[in-house]
């Protein structure tokens, strides 16, 4: 693969990744390629889906695997937005996967250098070759702004409570201290000036 294919690819899986986000997923994406077509594609998942192991990747293979009629994907090429974490990596071994193209490192679970490196492993008989850092600043600002409206979403949700809170410890300012006099009432003085 060229590096324009490399970029046009992972285009795609950041393409995938906006499903993610417009769901309130943590928005990664993935692309499977074979021959230069895209055969699978998947995004990240798990909360929609109930599912743990519902991330891009396996969402990506599992689309090819069905897509190909194959278990195995020889030849193929797995685009993700994101470092692939152990469990992936896991599945693109089972998968036969030639090789892995990502965006960006994963500080926290990253299993292709960040953490550990399962691609490296050379007591793992399967062998991707694994490429990173492809399109990083765009994929970690898709990200980054995720994750920054999520966290302006959960301030503005304090500063809600807590305008209630505020309300609730002050009935006085919610309710008057006594009702007026109602003027169907037979013992309240008359509120209308013709009488
Ligand atoms: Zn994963």
């Amino acid at each position: 693969m060229s590096d324009a294919d490399d970029l046009r690819f992972m285009r795609a899986a950041l393409d995938e990744a906006a499903h993610a986000a417009a769901s309130g997923e943590v928005p990664v994406g993935a692309v499977v390629v074979r021959g230069g077509e895209i055969v699978g594609r998947g995004w990240n998942q798990p909360i929609g889906r109930h599912d743990p192991t519902a991330h891009a990747e396996i969402g990506a293979l599992r689309d090819a695997a069905a897509r190909l009629g194959n278990y195995r994907l020889p030849g193929c090429e797995l685009y993700v937005t994101l470092e692939p974490c152990a469990m992936c990596a896991g599945a693109i071994q089972h998968a036969r996967i030639a090789r892995i193209v990502w965006g960006a490192a994963d500080p926290k679970t990253g299993a292709c250098g960040s953490v550990v490196d399962l691609f490296a492993e050379p007591r793992l008989n399967h062998h991707a070759r694994s490429v990173g850092g492809v399109m990083a600043a765009e994929c970690a600002a898709t990200l980054q702004a995720f994750f920054a409206e999520r966290r302006a979403l959960a301030r503005s949700r304090r500063r809600l409570a807590t305008a209630r809170e505020i309300l609730s410890d002050d009935p006085a300012g919610r309710t008057p201290s006594s009702e007026p006099p109602r003027s169907d009432d037979p013992g309240a003085p008359s509120t209308r000036a013709s009488d």
